[in-house]
């Protein structure tokens, strides 16, 4: 990704993409300081930008870096560097870490925190087959306890597991993999949450140690909407026996049917797809 045409917003101004880089000595490359935002575009808007910011700065501050920009110098941030990409559906990408500095220890206070912004195309999050219902494997790794780490943060640091997990899902010819939290309960995939429907109803586990996605809310809100009640609750993965569909949401995954996880299996069922598709029109509404 670092060797193509267009500008990065780096620090308040644009850069050449290829220029956009940093020092080696930095503190995030070497303690994982370092906190991220994945957002889309639709029709040249980011949908819930602002959530998306409002984020950004309360991961940053669950790991101790005063952020130097506000809602709005974010807002400001994404837009140029949107504008700047002249694409008009895009994956926007908002990244703040602590750079080089005084300090090259554990402590970093004195090393400054730096934003930048980077913008690209990005397709169906597990590829083309995506309305076919996505293969999952079942993580080794758990979501940890929230006593461990700050879990809610969209911190690199947690997303370790992540690649670990889905290097090994993929070698298995799976699309991603399926987190148990730390209690032994379902949890989210590497990169979006679940949700399983079952007699009409909808399942998805408490997001009490997971990122409780911006997409979760979302879809959410539109079941509760269609008057479709949504249980938020602690589950068995022993329960997904009984489960009828199942999906996964997330800004780049978006609703994403799951067909199978380990070796339950799962119909791409009407629900799922009325989900998909009122979510596509919600976010070019
Ligand atoms: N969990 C993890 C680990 C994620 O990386 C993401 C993607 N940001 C999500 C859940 C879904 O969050 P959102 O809907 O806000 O994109």
């Amino acid at each position: 990704y670092d060797d193509r045409d267009g500008v990065i917003w780096l620090d308040g101004k644009l850069v050449p993409w290829r220029e956009a880089n940093v020092h080696i000595l930095s503190h995030a490359m070497h303690y994982a300081s370092s906190v991220f935002e994945g957002e889309r575009a639709y029709n040249g808007k980011i949908f819930k930008s602002r959530e998306h910011s409002e984020r950004l700065i309360a991961s940053a501050e669950a790991l101790d870096m005063p952020m130097p920009y506000s809602v709005d110098d974010i807002e400001a941030a994404k837009d140029e560097a949107l504008k700047a990409s002249g694409l008009q559906d895009a994956y926007v990408r908002a990244l703040v870490w602590r750079g080089s500095g005084e300090d090259m220890g554990v402590a970093s206070a004195k090393n400054p925190v730096r934003m930048a912004v980077a913008v690209w195309p990005w397709g169906a999050y597990y590829g083309d087959a995506k309305m076919q219902g996505a293969k999952l494997d079942i993580a080794e790794w758990k979501r940890p306890s929230p006593e461990t780490i700050p879990v809610h943060a969209k911190a690199a640091g947690l997303y370790m597991i992540c690649t670990i997990s889905k290097h090994k899902a993929e070698a298995k010819g799976c699309s991603d993999a399926l987190f148990m939290d730390w209690r032994g309960y379902v949890a989210e995939a590497t990169g979006a949450n679940v949700f399983f429907v079952k007699d009409g109803e909808v399942h998805t586990p408490l997001a009490d140690c997971f990122l409780n996605g911006i997409t979760r809310q979302t879809v959410i809100q539109m079941l509760k909407d269609k008057g479709i009640t949504v249980h938020e609750r602690r589950i068995k993965p022993e329960e997904m026996a009984d489960f009828e569909q199942c999906w996964l949401t997330g800004t780049a995954a978006e609703v994403t049917p799951v067909g199978q996880i380990g070796d339950y299996t799962f119909e791409v069922g009407d629900l799922t797809r009325e989900i998909a598709a009122d979510y596509e029109a919600l976010v070019r509404a």
